[in-house]
């Protein structure tokens, strides 16, 4: 298993100046830090500026979404190739604001973990269902599906340089984080379900991260699950201390 990872979503936030200040902080409250790998996703705009910031750091740079073509008449839209130009080494597929607000399906997702993988990008798949999904007690149905449409097909090998994000979408932004208990739940699933489709060795590698609500004071509950393998942050993420206080629980 890789070391856990713990990303930063920056989602519509910070300028570049903020976004270089913050990366500052960052890197001199994490000189050291070995036990976590550390994932900073700002906006497209700041990805330069950041990848600049960081240069000799460990702390890795992704982008928030790709889209599938390298190039060609798809205005507004950003290659994998591009990101990697910029400086990334992951990206962000399936984020759960992408399919509420902007028409993300899983075979999209599919098409862009793809082509981010072509480009030598690092994925990092989300998924996670909706309140009303919970209620009707289909979490786990909601997630084998976007897994299968996602990654349904993808070779043992892809599959291995996966990274997947179990984020329930009522815990994101919320304040509502999932319990250590009901997180393990659904990772343990989704372990079982890569484990279908690359095998159990493969399954095991595969890190899963938890996001929704992660703050300094509930990371370590969620660490402590046999499944959980890093966390994807929002809000916390914005401000080196908490986001320090995160890596470093
Ligand atoms: C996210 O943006 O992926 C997220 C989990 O946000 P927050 O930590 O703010 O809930």
């Amino acid at each position: 298993m890789r070391r856990p990872l713990i990303a930063g979503n920056w989602k519509l936030n910070l300028l570049r100046a903020g976004a270089v200040d913050l990366v500052a902080a960052l890197r001199s409250g994490l000189a050291g830090e070995k036990r976590c790998e550390v994932l900073v996703c700002p906006p497209f705009t700041a990805l330069g500026a950041v990848a600049e910031a960081l240069k000799g750091s460990e702390i890795a740079v992704g982008g928030q979404d790709c889209y599938w073509a390298e190039s060609g008449a798809f205005t507004g839209e950003v290659a994998p190739s591009m990101l990697a130009d910029a400086g990334c080494r992951y990206v962000l597929v399936g984020h759960s604001e992408r399919r509420q607000f902007f028409g993300e399906t899983d075979e999209s997702v599919g098409k862009k973990l793809r082509a981010a993988q072509k480009a030598g990008l690092e994925p990092v798949v989300c998924v996670g269902e909706r309140l009303e999904e919970r209620e009707r007690g289909v979490t786990q149905e909601t997630v084998g599906r976007q897994l299968d449409g996602a990654l349904g097909g993808l070779s043992k090998e892809d599959v291995l340089k996966l990274t997947l994000a179990y984020e329930p979408v009522w815990a994101i932004g919320t304040g509502k984080v999932a319990t250590p208990a009901q997180a393990q739940e659904v990772h343990a699933f989704i372990r079982a379900r890569l484990a279908k489709l690359a095998g159990d060795a493969a399954a095991r590698e595969v890190r899963i991260l938890y996001g929704g609500s992660v703050n300094p004071e509930n990371i370590r509950g969620l660490m402590d699950q046999a499944d959980v393998n890093g966390a994807l942050v929002g809000g916390a993420s914005l401000k080196a201390e908490s986001f320090v206080k995160i890596v470093r629980h």
